[in-house]
């Protein structure tokens, strides 16, 4: 039970109403903080890592670790490629053993959108246990993001993630809806939660099949987030808070210990700082005892 696909722990989550915790980590001591706070709290958990990461660490190597640390573990835990630009860095991920793979085709047009993403899915769909995320409209970083809330064109189309979905044969799907990667300038981002409920409304009005994605998690309050879950959010990413708890916490422990050489109290620090983090998250998004 403890090694799954995006999908499998999404469709519980949108049926019940609540969001698993996707959680971006960048090295070994985070991807253990985030499976150890999930277990404590007995919370489905999916573990990502961004592009960059896994190729400076090996995607070999990281499903390795996942593996280790997922079959022991009695939480269903997913690995997810994030936002790869490449059809065939996802394939090579699928390959080496990732369980949920992010073709971000969004940069593209339409039709090239729909044509890279159901590449994907074809190819994962063959090897079996790895469902796919696909993604329609811009999800900005936080410079552009006031600019993409308002502009109608950026953000996604209902009727268009019906044929997307239809046509690409994506299991999980990433509306834009003026979220942004990053931390938000403001505390009332503008979000267009509407927009989110009338796609979860068209796409899984009759019986969720297509669980959806919310992406730029860090920064949003909790009102936000549980509004987001309300209107059909069942992944909640969150990114950036956990780089910079990293760098914080290890910058605050060598600022007052400036004469210790010891890596491994540093680990712990930084650890533990994740660990909060994490089940802070799982906490709001309701994710908590539903392992
Ligand atoms: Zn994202």
């Amino acid at each position: 039970m403890s090694i799954v696909t995006a999908k499998e722990i999404m469709l519980e989550a949108s049926k019940a109403k609540y969001a698993v915790g996707a959680f971006n980590i960048t090295n070994l001591i985070q991807m253990e903080a985030v499976v150890e706070a999930a277990i404590e709290k007995q919370a489905p958990l999916i573990i990502q890592t961004s592009v960059t990461p896994s190729k400076f660490l090996g995607r070999d190597v990281l499903v390795t670790i996942y593996r280790t640390l997922a079959e022991s573990a009695p939480i269903p835990i997913c690995l997810h490629l994030d936002h790869s630009t490449s059809v065939e860095y996802c394939k090579q991920c699928a390959d080496s053993g990732y369980t949920n793979i992010m073709i971000d085709a969004s940069k593209q047009d339409y039709e090239e959108n729909i044509r890279q993403t159901k590449e994907v899915v074809d190819y994962c769909h063959s090897l079996g246990g790895i469902s796919v995320e696909g993604e329609l409209g811009t999800v900005s970083g936080v410079e552009d993001q006031v600019k993409v809330a308002e502009d109608e064109a950026a953000l996604c189309n209902p009727d268009q993630a019906v044929e997307f979905v239809e046509r690409t044969g994506v299991d999980i799907f990433a509306p834009a809806i003026g979220t942004a990667h990053g931390v938000y300038k403001t505390k009332n981002p503008k979000v267009d939660f509407e927009r989110m409920g009338k796609i979860h409304q068209m796409l899984n009005g009759d019986g969720v099949k297509t669980p959806l994605v919310v992406h730029g998690g860090t920064g949003l309050s909790k009102e936000y987030a549980l509004k987001l879950v309300e209107m059909g959010g069942a992944k909640f990413n969150v990114s950036t808070e956990l780089k910079y708890v990293l760098i914080d916490a290890t910058y605050g422990y060598i600022s007052e210990n400036r004469q210790q050489y010891n890596p491994g109290k540093i680990d712990i620090i930084v650890k533990d700082a994740i660990r909060q983090v994490v089940s802070r998250w799982i906490d709001i998004l309701g994710s908590a005892g539903k392992a």
